[in-house]
């Protein structure tokens, strides 16, 4: 039988949430009359999590499937690995600490069979630290600006995806790498539904500041090797700056004498903002290389065909 739907939940250290994320997943699930998957990948959690997605996984055959990591490789790459499990003509992701209600997952599927390739969701009322909601602010307006794809909450994980663009997901190599924009990279025709946010059921955020700093470096690489090219524009306009310090040296010790120059210690500034530019330039023509070697070694697809049209008879010889 055809898989219609899979669920995708990465889980660390989540025992005290997994009993009631199974039922309610279930329950929503079962009444939707889809012929559905719940993949829980236990992403080397040290507390009772394997044993209870194990136990779930067996008492509920057909239905849903653990993966089991065998130690922590970070929310991002969890979700990779269920998506290799995943069946689904349509995948949901999900958090596992019931942040995100699986009662919104119905909503979700509706707007996946109105024909959008992906279906981001807008927390309503966002139940977190305003520290975090600043910084998830800012964030979403610098993805907006970098991929032109405009989605408002790009940290909430409440997401929709359907098949082709988890296939083209799959065939990215890269390492470190964040969903939402790459799952953009590929969709033509997205949109974002609003959706419940509650509070974090039991246990705390697995992420220390340290975490989501590096969170951020993996969406900013995830999606642009600008950073590099701005060494270049630095060094360019330090450059610049410099020549055109010279020049207004030279002017003025040519009207008030070398006194005025601090008998050569201003020019000494102007070269040496010349060479300092020049050593960004440098460093950003190396960044243009590297950037470069970046994107070949992750070789990511160079195009994703959506469909083709005609010719799908396979002609007489
Ligand atoms: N998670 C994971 N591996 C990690 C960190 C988190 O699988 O290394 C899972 C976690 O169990 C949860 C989801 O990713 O299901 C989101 O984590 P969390 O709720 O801590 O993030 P926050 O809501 O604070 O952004
Ligand atoms: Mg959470």
């Amino acid at each position: 039988m055809n898989m219609d739907l899979s669920i995708v939940i990465p889980v660390f250290n989540e025992e005290g949430n997994l009993d009631e994320l199974v039922r309610r997943c279930l329950d929503v699930l079962r009444g939707m009359g889809l012929c559905f998957e719940l993949i829980l990948i236990d992403d080397g959690s040290s507390d009772q999590s394997a044993r209870i997605v194990e136990e779930a996984a067996q008492s509920n055959p057909g239905e849903i499937l653990g993966v089991f990591l065998n130690r922590n490789y970070g929310q991002h790459s969890a979700i990779l690995a269920g998506f290799e499990a995943s069946k689904g003509d349509i995948i949901i992701t999900l958090d596992a600490d019931l942040q995100n209600p699986p009662e919104e997952i119905p909503a979700l599927v509706a707007a996946i069979k109105q024909g959008h390739d992906v279906v981001g969701s807008v927390r309503q009322n966002r139940q977190d630290t305003s520290f975090r909601k600043i910084s998830s602010m800012l964030v979403n307006k610098g993805v907006q600006k970098a991929t032109g794809v405009m989605m408002t909450d790009y940290g909430c994980m409440l997401r929709a995806y359907k098949r082709n663009i988890i296939e083209a997901i799959l065939q990215c190599h890269e390492r470190s790498t964040f969903i939402p924009v790459l799952a953009n990279s590929f969709a033509k025709n997205t949109t974002e539904i609003p959706v419940k946010h509650s509070e974090r059921k039991a246990g705390e955020s697995k992420y220390s500041l340290l975490k989501l700093v590096s969170l951020q470096f993996d969406l900013l690489t995830c999606m642009t090797t600008f950073p590099l090219r701005l060494l270049s524009i630095i060094g360019g306009f330090v450059s610049m700056a410099g020549m055109g310090f010279g020049l207004f040296l030279i002017i003025m010790r040519l009207i008030f004498g070398a006194a005025w120059a601090a008998d050569g210690v201003f020019t000494l500034f102007a070269i040496l903002f010349i060479f300092t530019g020049a050593q960004f330039l440098a460093l950003g023509l190396l960044g243009e290389y590297i950037g470069r070697i970046y994107n070949d070694v992750r070789a990511r697809p160079r195009y994703f065909v959506e469909q083709t049209v005609g010719l799908d008879k396979p002609l007489e010889p």
